[in-house]
């Protein structure tokens, strides 16, 4: 069966190895889900959990533009981004976008491992309000 919503995972260099840590706990729930990610952030995913995930260019070459458009389109239900809260980023006004965008769209969202796990249960039992 198809999966009926989609979700964005994203991690900056410093937090990969706790985003496929989270995904590999997930992975019943999260294979429920399209899953999109940015270039580096998907590699890293599939070869870490074996999820199918939809890569996308990376990051700092507009991967993260790439997902704020599939927000302005309303074809993204959900968006996990483990921002690295120590480094400043050369992409930081991208990332500045795709978090406007994801509140401007009202996209469910985390942004560390503490509130991922919400964010998923609630894609997964809830329709969007
Ligand atoms: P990456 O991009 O997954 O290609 O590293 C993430 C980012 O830096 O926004």
């Amino acid at each position: 069966m198809q999966p009926t919503k989609s979700i964005a995972l994203v991690a900056h260099d410093a937090r990969k190895d706790d985003m496929v840590d989270w995904a590999s706990h997930h992975v019943e729930d999260l294979a429920n889900l399209k899953i999109y990610a940015t270039g580096t952030t998907g590699q890293r995913l599939i070869d870490g959990t074996g999820l199918e995930v939809e890569r996308l260019k990376s990051g700092p070459h507009g991967g993260d533009a790439q997902l704020g458009a599939l927000i302005a389109e309303d074809k993204l239900d959900g968006l996990i981004f483990f921002i690295d809260p120590l480094s400043a980023l050369p992409h930081d006004v991208d990332v500045k976008s795709l978090l406007r965008l994801a509140i401007l769209y009202n996209t469910p969202m985390a942004v560390n491992r503490a509130s991922a796990s919400s964010v998923l249960a609630h894609m997964l039992q809830s329709d969007p309000e």
